[in-house]
């Protein structure tokens, strides 16, 4: 019987990790090197892809590809993305299952990329007619648009996704985008090395003179303050001729033109309010004073003190760009809704951003990587844990596999009492003098003692003299490697506050879109109570995100970065290690392997094959495990490649189900 040889083609090493031998750590590695080596850059672990990032355009994303993987069974064709997507999308059409595919890995790793190319193959693949037509088309061009406002240059990735993007189909027509958790920092202030985001850059370099004249704004990116300098080009990227792959995108995904044009002049007045300049006045009243330094400053807001002038600035123009960039969705959702209002199955596609390790990590660092924490945990749950529990409901034997469970470490961040994110809040919410240093110490008092948590400042601290890690930082143990972050700028963060006078007078703004933007500077809507913090936000956000997750049947994508260098061809394979490691790839494989790689109900199974066996075919008159059970035996298949479950039957090896899926075929 011939088994189909993609995935056990020794030349460019082996498809499913499922059926190398012998298993290590080396072998799997090297696994990945052979297959890099030769382009392949897919490779199942079981129906887990892995996904390495070639860094150059491979030949293998044509139509006449998508046409060989459609329809066709998960392991009769070489390992690729779009066989995943074609699984998905079928088990939502045939079986009527809420899918979604999860795609991880670190900042650079491409998850970004993978999403597009599930959401193009289902695109390419999913209903018909002119009016699904336009809204796979919207759907598609929604990315450029998100891309320009939420992605940015950082030191990992030149394109790095900053907020978390899910995208939903509805059975056979794309639905909505649900995307949150911008990274709105980066508007007021980049780490070295890194830009804003893109559609600053793009203007600047892509608007005609008439737009900027129009607009009020310079072309010299150096005019700017909250532009950085030292990396304003980015290799390789035309910013002029990307603003105008963007503003075609707008159009398409429809927006009006006078809307693009309210959406740039937003755009626009950020970049201006980072030049507003303060300068200290007299004390008045006993007080001191600062005013905008511009004498030509229409608006002349007064603070307290300069310091305070410059939050109150730089919190507004995250809040108007944040803000905006919620809008856009939004605006974005409604064009591309479909149409009926029944609620039907769903597909959904969730690109995060990716686990981030830094010289200086800050609050936005701890943020990405609780989220992938919580991912990884997510995975954990579903498939390692999911996999025994089925064995155990089943009554199938089953040999324990130890893996590292991250709950622990999701457990030191978010428990309600304990957990770092609640200790944050409650700093920011304790009267009195609040600094910084006053988060750190409470946190030395309550978490000094969890495995997962180093820092120098309390007395008992186990790093007292570990002299890697100052006075000013803890460092967590995540799953993927250790993290220090720089305390500093925590609270503030957290606390994000904007002051109200700043809401009122925004939504007084003649400006349609700005008013819009501020609801609650409408004074007849005041509410006083505090906002939630930024952490408490997150964590709600995330916590609806994996509720949401759990409901569905997920299929995974684990992207790996092969090397630092943002370069093709190289394979750093340290560096591979390490992400194999922890992505707990290894341990996946071994679970799979411990026990069966294949199971489906009795009934599905014999629905399915009693075509191949006189006695079931074509009615079987019996318990569906029986008239499987006979099949089996006729069909001359060893003992010891399959189990009988409680209600399924397990299959140990692949290579049963291609011999089965072969006879079907004769
Ligand atoms: P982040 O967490 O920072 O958002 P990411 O995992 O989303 O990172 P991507 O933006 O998808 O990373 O990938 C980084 C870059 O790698 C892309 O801009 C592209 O140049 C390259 N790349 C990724 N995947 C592929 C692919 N399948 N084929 C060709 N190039 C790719
Ligand atoms: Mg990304």
């Amino acid at each position: 019987m011939e088994v189909k040889t993609s995935l056990l083609d020794n030349m460019i090493g082996v498809g499913d990790m499922v059926l190398l031998e012998p298993l290590s750590e080396d072998s799997f590695i090297n696994n990945l090197k052979k297959r890099f080596d030769h382009s392949e850059i897919y490779t199942y672990i079981g129906s887990v892809v892995v996904s390495i990032n070639p860094y150059r355009p491979l030949p293998i994303y044509s139509p006449e590809k998508v046409e060989e993987y459609r329809n066709r069974n998960f392991y009769e064709l070489s390992p690729h993305i779009f066989s995943l997507s074609d699984e998905a999308y079928r088990s939502l059409r045939d079986q009527d299952k809420d899918q979604c595919i999860l795609i991880t890995g670190e900042s650079g790793a491409g998850k970004t990329e993978a999403s597009k190319l599930v959401m193009s193959y289902v695109a390419a693949v999913c209903g018909k007619g002119a009016e699904v037509n336009q809204v796979k088309e919207q759907l598609l061009q929604s990315n450029p648009v998100l891309e320009a406002f939420g992605n940015a240059k950082t030191v990992r990735n030149d394109n790095s996704s900053r907020f978390v993007k899910k995208m939903l189909w509805q059975k056979l027509t794309p639905m909505t985008l649900s995307l949150d958790l911008l990274e709105k920092s980066r508007v007021v202030k980049q780490p070295r090395g890194e830009r804003n985001f893109h559609i600053f850059y793009q203007i600047l370099s892509g608007a005609s003179e008439d737009m900027l004249n129009k607009l009020k704004l310079e072309r010299d990116f150096s005019r700017y303050n909250y532009l950085s300098l030292d990396s304003a080009r980015v290799n390789g990227v035309d910013d002029a001729v990307n603003f105008r792959t963007v503003r075609n995108a707008m159009q398409i995904v429809g927006f009006m033109d006078h809307e693009t044009q309210s959406i740039l002049e937003v755009v626009a007045a950020v970049l201006k309010l980072g030049n507003i300049e303060f300068k200290p006045e007299s004390r008045v009243n006993g007080l001191d004073e600062s005013k905008i330094k511009d004498k030509n400053g229409k608006m002349i807001l007064v603070f307290t003190l300069a310091l305070v002038a410059y939050y109150a600035r730089d919190a507004l123009a995250k809040n108007l760009y944040s803000r905006l960039f919620s809008w856009l969705v939004t605006r974005i959702n409604e064009s591309i809704k479909a149409q009926t209002k029944v609620r039907k199955k769903v597909m959904g596609v969730l690109d995060i951003y990716g686990f981030e390790i830094f010289e200086d990590n800050s609050f936005e660092q701890f943020i990405i990587n609780y989220c992938n924490e919580k991912l990884q945990q997510i995975f954990i749950e579903l498939t390692l844990k999911e996999e025994q529990e089925e064995y155990i409901r089943e009554d199938i034997e089953w040999t324990h596999i130890e893996y590292f469970n991250n709950a622990i470490i999701c457990d030191l961040i978010e428990n309600n009492q304990t957990g770092i994110l609640a200790m944050l809040d409650e700093e920011c919410l304790r009267p009195g003098t609040v600094t910084d240093d006053t988060f750190l110490e409470k946190l030395n008092q309550v978490c000094a003692t969890h495995q997962h948590f180093e820092s120098r400042m309390s007395k008992c601290s186990r790093f007292l003299n570990d002299t890697s890690l100052p006075h000013s930082c803890f460092r967590i143990q995540h799953y993927a490697g250790k993290v220090m972050y720089q305390v500093e700028g925590f609270v503030d963060k957290n606390n994000d506050l904007l002051y109200r006078d700043l809401s009122q007078a925004m939504w007084k703004a003649n400006h349609s879109l700005i008013k819009a933007l501020f609801p609650e500077g409408n004074p007849a809507k005041i509410n006083l109570k505090r906002p939630p913090t930024a952490g408490s936000q997150f964590k709600a956000s995330v916590a609806t995100l994996m509720k949401n997750l759990q409901t569905k049947n997920p299929n995974y994508i684990r992207c790996i970065k092969p090397n630092d260098k943002k370069a093709a061809h190289i394979f750093n394979e340290a560096l591979v290690c390490h992400q194999v490691r922890y992505l707990g790839l290894l341990e996946n494989v071994r679970v799979r392997r411990a026990g069966y790689a294949f199971r489906q109900p009795y009934e599905l199974c014999l629905e399915r094959y009693k075509m191949l066996c006189k006695q079931t075919w074509p009615h079987w008159r019996g318990p569906a495990r029986a008239g499987v059970e006979v099949l089996f035996n006729e069909l001359e298949i060893p003992k010891e490649e399959y189990s009988f479950g409680r209600s399924k039957i397990f299959i140990r090896n692949p290579r049963t189900l291609f011999k089965l899926e072969d006879l079907r075929k004769q």
